[in-house]
């Protein structure tokens, strides 16, 4: 067995051919830029696309197996240059009755060993979204359906960002997810924790403390992939290996996460949108104090105080350590040549957040900078929290 690093959400902007699949995201975020992307840079073995049951980027797919690139393995996923291991996934928005009798919506990320599955989910889903073409539309289906779905197809389902405000189960569907998956919740044994919280937060809440937690990036970039990331330990790099890590069947197993902190997301904190400030009260409000308005965006920390049912975080013990990242990307004063000059000398931003010494990087940066990015990696720094959708700031 042996350690990996894996990333399972990763959007795609563009087909290759410059057909929209998600329009907020990068254009230069395709197939198989995305794989060059974890290969040279990045330093990841597992990477989930999670675009892929649109119909352009399937065959993206198959022209890129063609090229002889990438091929499929016999236990699933895609081998790039023997280095890579893409997952074949689709983030799905669910239909759920929400709280307060509103409806909710939910996102989950799913993955299948094959492109002929996930072109069958693809074709069937067709039948509950309006346009299959674009990433994450919002289907008929409430995640109670949908699990049987993908399971049909031999695939696997992940509640996404569990907890961000209007897109997630927690966040606007539910205060337990037991309600909406009733005896299928055991079916789910994964749960993507999102940018805005963490393994001490979640484990606030007693039905996830069988889940698995998975922390991944949700990028709409190249940079921003493997900003959150898993380190696992397997056999190999295969979709049978990872769905075995996250289930943690034969020793396999997800070994630590890694993550931003929490603040440092765009829904940390609940948000004023009338006169935008984040509001950093020690308890959860829905009125903001500054002007007096209810129209606020709930946070992702606030909503957990509401919904928690542990006075306090207590981790199973099983549950793997969740390490704290700053992506050189959030560091103030290292900008986009600083970053390119780091990753010319060592290759891979994985290299330079946890294996490098200061040292190292002071030969390439100088110290100013290179202080900064030790002051990054071990914490050392002031994190003004984030809320409605703006990003926390380090000082
Ligand atoms: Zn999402
Ligand atoms: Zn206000």
């Amino acid at each position: 067995m042996y350690e990996i690093f894996a990333d399972l959400h990763v959007h795609i902007g563009r087909s290759e051919s410059g057909k929209p699949i998600k329009i907020t995201a990068a254009r230069s975020l395709n197939f198989a830029n995305i794989a060059k992307e974890c290969e040279s840079r990045k330093g990841i073995q597992v990477v989930g696309i999670i675009d892929c049951a649109s119909p352009y980027v399937i065959e993206d797919i198959e022209k890129f197996l063609q090229k002889g690139e990438a091929y499929e393995l016999k236990d699933g996923g895609i081998i790039y240059k023997d280095k890579v291991c893409i997952l074949l996934g689709s983030e799905v928005e669910t239909s759920e009755k929400g709280r307060n009798g509103k409806c909710g919506s939910a996102h989950n990320v799913c993955f299948f060993p094959y492109l002929k599955d996930i072109k069958s989910f693809s074709e069937e889903m067709s039948r509950h979204i309006k346009n299959i073409t674009l990433s994450t539309q919002r289907s008929d289906l409430s995640g109670y359906d949908l699990i049987d779905i993908v399971e049909k197809y031999n695939g696997i389902l992940i509640p996404a960002h569990v907890f961000t405000p209007y897109k997630s189960y927690y966040g606007n569907c539910t205060d337990r997810m037991k309600d909406i998956f009733k005896e299928k919740y055991d079916k789910v044994f994964a749960v993507e924790l999102g940018l805005s919280s963490d393994t001490y937060l979640a484990d606030m809440i007693s039905e996830l403390e069988n889940k698995t937690f998975v922390t991944n990036s949700d990028a709409h970039s190249l940079p921003k992939i493997a900003r959150e990331y898993n380190k696992m330990l397997v056999e190999d790099i295969s979709f049978k290996e990872v769905v075995k890590a996250l289930k943690g069947e034969d020793g396999r197993k997800v070994l630590t996460n890694y993550g931003l902190d929490p603040k440092l997301g765009k829904y940390h904190r609940t948000y004023c949108d009338n006169c935008n400030s984040v509001i950093d009260t020690k308890n959860p409000v829905s009125v903001c104090p500054n002007c007096g308005s209810d129209k606020v965006t709930f946070g992702v920390f606030d909503r957990i105080e509401l919904i928690k049912d542990k006075p306090n975080s207590k981790s199973p013990k099983n549950r793997p350590k969740y390490i704290y990242q700053v992506p050189l990307g959030f560091v103030p004063g290292v900008g986009g040549k600083t970053i390119d000059k780091l990753l010319n000398t060592f290759g891979t931003e994985m290299n330079i957040l946890h294996l490098l010494s200061k040292d190292d990087i002071e030969a390439v940066v100088g110290s100013k900078v290179a202080d900064k990015i030790e002051d990054a990696r071990t914490g050392n720094c002031v994190v003004h929290a984030g809320g409605g959708g703006n990003y926390g700031k380090i000082e």
